[in-house]
């Protein structure tokens, strides 16, 4: 099963031109600061906006597994549903009954025709701005290996530029497979420091790396994307040796994005019932970020850019 997030129409910075975000859901990495905390999980959950919750019950009483409760509220304060996500069976009944919309399932399943039947929507923005479909996530490349290149095959078919947005954590068979149908590649490196990046990412990053490798040796075109995040990558030495790690595998990318670290994820966090780890990391300042840019240029990287 391959489930959907959200499709983004109307994009400019996921790659040239205008562009169909497609965010796939499932992820093998926990980047303690990601900003679309939705796409982590591979299977739909249930989402809850206590802000737009008025506490009228309906959920509750229409639960047919009994997976809600109301919290335990504070004197003054209003209670909030729980969600008992060991009983949830996403059979959204909550969801149809909620009178203000403060409940959702996330994940909607896409076969490959549907999928791309949506894409081909925007087909006339696509050509006017030299755009295309962006595929990201989560990982798109967690994905199934045969959806994907059936996915990949049928946009190639009908003209669509097809870019990749990813983490680089899935297996090589599946990026070698989709290579003759993609035309950018976008790929994070967070830090070449194994340790920092099991830390605040939740995985090692040698499979990452190799994936890059691997990629720049088959001659892709691949736009790096560095999330710069003062305690985990936000210091010259990072930076140095993402400089030379380029360096010694000859890769050569046309564009180089720094993103600094921002929160605007944050409020997703308790909407899923989950807590946001990233509260104690910050992004650099901006003449520290401006100094990352001239290390690059000075390396001989030209087109180097602060954010997407
Ligand atoms: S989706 Fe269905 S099972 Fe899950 S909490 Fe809502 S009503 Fe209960
Ligand atoms: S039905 Fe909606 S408004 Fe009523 S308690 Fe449930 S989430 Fe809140």
């Amino acid at each position: 099963m391959h489930y959907i997030t959200n499709i983004q129409k109307f994009s400019i910075h996921d790659g040239d031109g205008i562009r169909t975000t497609v965010f796939f859901k499932g992820c093998k990495l926990r980047c303690q600061w990601c900003h679309n905390p939705e796409t982590q999980n591979f299977k739909p959950e249930i989402q809850y906006d206590s802000d737009k919750c008025t506490g009228c019950g309906r959920c509750v009483n229409a639960c047919p597994n009994g997976a809600l409760s109301f919290s335990q509220a504070a004197p003054g304060e209003a209670p909030t549903v729980v969600t008992d996500q060991s009983k949830c069976q996403l059979c959204g009944r909550c969801v149809d009954v909620c009178p203000q919309c403060a409940r959702d399932i996330i994940g909607k399943e896409y076969s490959v025709p549907s999928l791309v039947k949506e894409i081909m929507k925007d087909r006339m923005f696509y050509e006017d701005s030299g755009g295309g479909v962006t595929l990201s996530g989560g990982e798109v490349m967690a994905m199934d290996k045969e959806y994907l290149v059936s996915l990949c095959q049928a946009l190639h078919r009908q003209g669509i530029d097809i870019t990749i947005d990813t983490c680089g954590e899935a297996p090589w068979e599946t990026y070698e497979a989709i290579i003759p149908y993609v035309h950018t590649w976008l790929y994070d490196i967070k830090t070449l420091d194994d340790e920092l990046h099991r830390k605040y990412i939740g995985a090692g990053n040698q499979l990452i790396l190799d994936n890059l490798k691997k990629l720049a040796a088959a001659g892709e075109r691949i736009y790096i994307r560095i999330p710069v995040v003062k305690e985990v990558n936000g210091t010259e030495e990072s930076m140095r040796d993402v400089i030379r790690f380029l360096g010694e595998n000859h890769i050569a990318p046309p564009q180089i994005n720094l993103l600094p670290y921002h929160d605007t994820g944050k409020s997703k966090y308790p909407r899923l019932g989950r807590e946001y780890e990233a509260e104690n990391l910050h992004a650099p300042d901006n003449e520290e970020m401006q100094s990352f840019v001239k290390m690059f240029n000075e390396a001989g990287y030209g087109n180097v850019k602060i954010g997407g």
